[in-house]
């Protein structure tokens, strides 16, 4: 007999979370694989925010805390979108989380009822889709194609909006294509939605700083906007605090107060050492940030050339975040002895189990001619993953 919650049927384990547990047991079995599955950056957290979590503990700051947050964390969330984004918002519109990713799970809580329809543009991020389907509410994937570097247009927006459309969800930088939306995209979108006032829009924004071309917009800058969107962001990505968990979300104030309601049932506050070391990141320089960046940007120029190199791979043109996103699509239904490939999640156990590099496959993002590489990792490392590929795809004929 199933004795688990029929709400388990709707929603299934991250696939990058699948292919990160693949390849720790082969590397467990001493197999030397480059993992190029992983979306964290490979680099340690910066000293001064180490240090300020350090003085936290000896100063006692270890018992709970306000269920958003502590004060002057809040305060601290409100000076950086100021600071970063030119966004007017009051302390009590953040909630402090732990990571984005529970920021996310908060809104999608408090905005979705059964039925109603949520666009999100793919490729997107897989947790997206999951959390509305756990609140049953219907996704509407709205597929974007490499030749508009996966952005949604204003068209295509518009063609998906119904009556029953409640939500719009989509990131920028976008896991997993790397791709950022300029200010007249942006413009462009919300032009759509002005003409839909009922719309809230949940903008994913935890890639801000790892941003290559230009100044990080956000949505909720245009008309407004700020109304109705729901700001996301956190630590993780842009200060290489993975561990530590701490996001936070900026809405309009009934919209923060249903999602400090929600997450009072849950988990109440996120760690109080990892909220005094989060008011130095957000209140500090950003030099660590901007060379880690830069680190980044050298990366992402060798991989973007080198992908290239390789016959069959289509390579898509990222402006942000730590990840490429070639359509593999040439290699299907090609084969090397006893491997034939159907499709791009064949291709991605073709690569860990024979090249031993460790990718992911794009039908986890809705994209099913594609792979995730991430390249944050050691340029050494890219570099034999890249020689790797190239020998194994070379194969399959
Ligand atoms: N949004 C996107 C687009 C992400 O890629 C991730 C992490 N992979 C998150 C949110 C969640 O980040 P956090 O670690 O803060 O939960």
């Amino acid at each position: 007999m199933n004795q688990l919650a029929d709400r388990l049927s709707r929603i299934s384990e991250p696939q990058t979370i699948k292919m990160a547990k693949l390849g720790r047991e082969l590397k467990a079995q001493g197999i030397d694989i480059v993992d190029l599955s992983i979306g964290e950056p490979d680099f340690d957290t910066p000293a001064h925010i180490r240090e300020a979590a350090k003085k936290a503990i000896d100063e006692g700051f270890t018992h709970y805390t306000p269920v958003a947050g502590y004060a002057d964390v809040r305060q601290a969330v409100v000076h950086k979108l100021k600071r970063d984004n030119g966004l007017d918002y009051t302390p009590e519109q953040i909630v402090v989380s732990t990571g984005a990713k529970q920021c996310l799970a908060n809104a999608v809580l408090s905005i979705v009822n059964p039925g109603d329809e949520v666009i999100i543009p793919t490729p997107y991020w897989v947790t997206y889709s999951e959390q509305v389907s756990l609140c049953q509410g219907e996704v509407v994937f709205v597929p974007c194609s490499i030749e508009n570097n996966y952005k949604i247009t204003p068209e295509q927006l518009e063609a998906a909006i119904t009556p029953k459309t409640k939500l719009f969800m989509f990131s920028s930088p976008c896991n997993p294509t790397g791709s950022v939306y300029s200010k007249k995209e942006l413009e462009g979108l919300a032009a759509v939605f002005a003409k839909h006032p009922e719309i809230f829009i949940i903008s994913d924004e935890i890639y801000e700083y790892i941003n290559y071309e230009g100044k990080h917009e956000s949505i909720a800058q245009f008309g407004d906007l700020i109304n109705r969107t729901i700001i996301i962001n956190g630590l993780s990505k842009g200060f290489a605090m993975t561990g530590w968990r701490l996001g936070y979300l900026a809405a309009p104030l009934d919209i923060a107060k249903a999602c400090d309601k929600i997450q009072s049932q849950f988990t109440s506050a996120t760690c109080s050492i990892t909220q005094r070391a989060a008011i130095t990141a957000l209140t500090g320089e950003l030099t660590t940030a901007v060379e880690m960046v830069a680190e980044f940007k050298k990366r992402r120029a060798y991989i973007h050339e080198a992908l290239k190199t390789i016959p069959g791979l289509k390579v898509n043109d990222p402006e942000g975040a730590f990840y490429m996103f070639p359509d593999v699509s040439a290699f299907f239904n090609k084969s090397f002895e006893d491997s034939y490939i159907k499709n791009a999640d064949d291709l991605c156990m073709y690569l860990l189990h024979k090249a031993h590099v460790s990718t992911v496959t794009g039908s986890a993002f809705q994209q099913p001619n594609c792979i995730r590489l991430s390249y944050a990792t050691s340029m050494d490392k890219l570099e034999k993953g890249v020689e790797r590929m190239k020998t194994w795809l070379g194969k399959l004929a």
